[in-house]
């Protein structure tokens, strides 16, 4: 299959049924409409040159201008390589340069419908369909290369979840951005699959977001921590009512805080239903979904046709290049937490250009995130393996120190690193965020509430205090620049 056979078969099923809405431009499309702007805009493409393999940057917000040129590309025989519109040149630069892309599309240009043949689609299967660069939390920028049939195997993978999470009835917003996979995959192609309507948002606001949900009658979220921690700061009439039409939220890309799923449910009646995904798997891997009850802590079971296990230290992560030496005592055999291995037909075929590190012969990827399973068979993150801080032998991984002062009173967010110290080569620096308006607690009421809560080599030596982090697109905490 296509990608953009998603679309043509929408089109044949459910014709005259609103297919796309476009909150930002105000522009609803049919499935046959949105077909033909596709077919329309292949042939565009082509005219000016674009070739079957050709790399095309797409440099667009979330809109329906994306849509199109997304499923144009693949019908052209193209590969999309989805970029932030608001990505600095540089950045750009290097992508394109990376990539070795030969356009940049940076305007919405809609086109006519026509009613002219439909445009045979080039390309299938093995064919790299997605070039994702991943957002670089972790070190440089790497396209993933993602085909057609991992797409294709992750929205069938979803669709096969009983329960289906989304059906023909459903409306869907779509307020994380397209250019990520978590909104490109689980979001646009999971819709169109199955021919629920696409709300499309070109960012997310809270207020704003309820108010879209209540005027087109949104039946499910789905979204980031970010969006659930804004949602549950407002007061409760309005969430409750800005949400009256929902019946399934969801969240994914970042640890989503037991504190803010409890809030929501508060709020709302409704529960969270966390993910857990990578770029590298098309990109879910577990949901909450799976087992149909939203636990707190956890990311679920894997999806229908997607194997996961914990491998130990020897099975060094090929996504983040570590020193096995410091993964020696990463690993606690009692405890059961190890590297999540992931194997399926949604896995990608590689790096950009030559495929290079790839799942492995027997089909494997270590993603490079570190777990546990529970007696449930429930899978929870810990954290990723090269965000963890040695103190004198001792592992301490940053999240679970961010939570504990997560929970102070007068504390928004914080942040946990690992800095270079004389003694015990490595030492646990926090970085605090207030919550605006509130008393703060001070560096040492933080150290003295982690003192409790963690064991001694866990406690930052170092408190410092900031107005905000730094977050990627999704909403993932970029520990790196604040090593220093
Ligand atoms: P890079 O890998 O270069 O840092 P990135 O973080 O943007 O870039 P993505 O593919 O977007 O790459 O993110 C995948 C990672 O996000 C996972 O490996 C995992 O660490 C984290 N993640 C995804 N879902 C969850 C979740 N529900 N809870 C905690 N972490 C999650």
């Amino acid at each position: 299959g296509n990608i953009s056979d998603l679309p043509a078969r929408a089109a044949r099923r459910w014709p005259d049924a609103v297919g796309l809405i476009d909150t930002t431009a105000g522009s609803d499309f049919t499935w046959s409409n949105l077909d033909s702007l596709v077919n329309g805009q292949a042939r565009r493409f082509a005219a000016e040159g674009v070739e079957p393999g050709d790399r095309v940057i797409l440099r667009l917000p979330t809109s329906a201008g994306f849509v199109i040129a997304l499923f144009a590309l693949a019908r052209a025989g193209a590969i999309a390589v989805p970029l932030s519109p608001t990505v600095p040149e540089r950045e750009l630069e290097t992508v394109r340069e990376q990539s070795g892309a030969k356009f940049v599309v940076t305007r919405n240009s809609l086109g006519e419908p026509e009613a002219g043949e439909p445009v045979e689609p080039i390309g299938d299967g093995e064919d790299t369909a997605l070039l994702a660069y991943t957002s670089g939390t972790t070190g440089p920028v790497r396209g993933v290369m993602l085909s057609h049939r991992a797409l294709l195997a992750n929205v069938e993978q979803l669709g096969s979840v009983q329960p289906p999470p989304l059906t023909e009835e459903d409306r869907v917003l779509i307020a994380i951005p397209l250019f990520h996979v978590y909104g490109l995959g689980p979001g646009l192609l999971q819709s169109v699959s199955v021919g629920a309507t696409v709300v499309l948002a070109e960012r997310f606001q809270a207020r704003e977001a309820l108010e879209i949900t209540a005027r087109h009658r949104v039946t499910v979220i789905g979204g980031v921590p970010a969006m659930y921690t804004e949602l549950a700061a407002l007061p409760e009439e309005e969430v409750r009512k800005g949400l009256e039409s929902v019946r399934l939220l969801s969240s994914g890309a970042a640890p989503l805080h037991p504190k803010i799923l409890a809030a929501v449910g508060e709020k709302t009646g409704l529960g969270v239903y966390e993910g857990y995904g990578l770029t590298e798997a098309a990109p879910v891997v577990t949901s909450t979904l799976v087992t149909g009850h939203p636990k707190p802590g956890s990311v679920g079971r894997p999806l229908p046709g997607v194997e996961i296990r914990l491998v130990g230290p020897d099975g060094v992560a090929e996504r983040v290049p570590l020193d096995p030496d410091d993964l020696a005592d990463a690993f606690d055999d009692d405890g059961g937490t190890g590297l999540v291995a992931v194997r399926g037909p949604n896995l990608f075929s590689g790096y950009w250009p030559d495929g290079a590190h790839g799942p492995a012969e027997d089909g494997w990827f270590r993603t490079g995130d570190v777990g546990y399973i529970d007696t449930d068979g429930d899978l929870h993150l810990v954290d990723r393996a090269n965000d963890l801080i040695i103190v004198n032998g001792f592992n301490v991984y940053p999240h679970e120190v961010e939570k504990v002062i997560s929970e102070m009173p007068g504390v928004r967010e914080a942040a946990v690193v690992g800095v270079i110290d004389e003694r015990s080569g490595e030492a646990v620096k926090a970085v605090v965020v207030p919550e605006p308006g509130a008393a703060a607690p001070s560096a040492e009421e933080v150290a003295a509430h982690c003192a409790r809560m963690l064991a001694g080599y866990k406690v930052p030596k170092t408190v410092e205090f900031a107005d905000s982090l730094p977050h990627s697109v999704t909403g993932k905490l970029r520990r790196v620049g604040l090593r220093s």
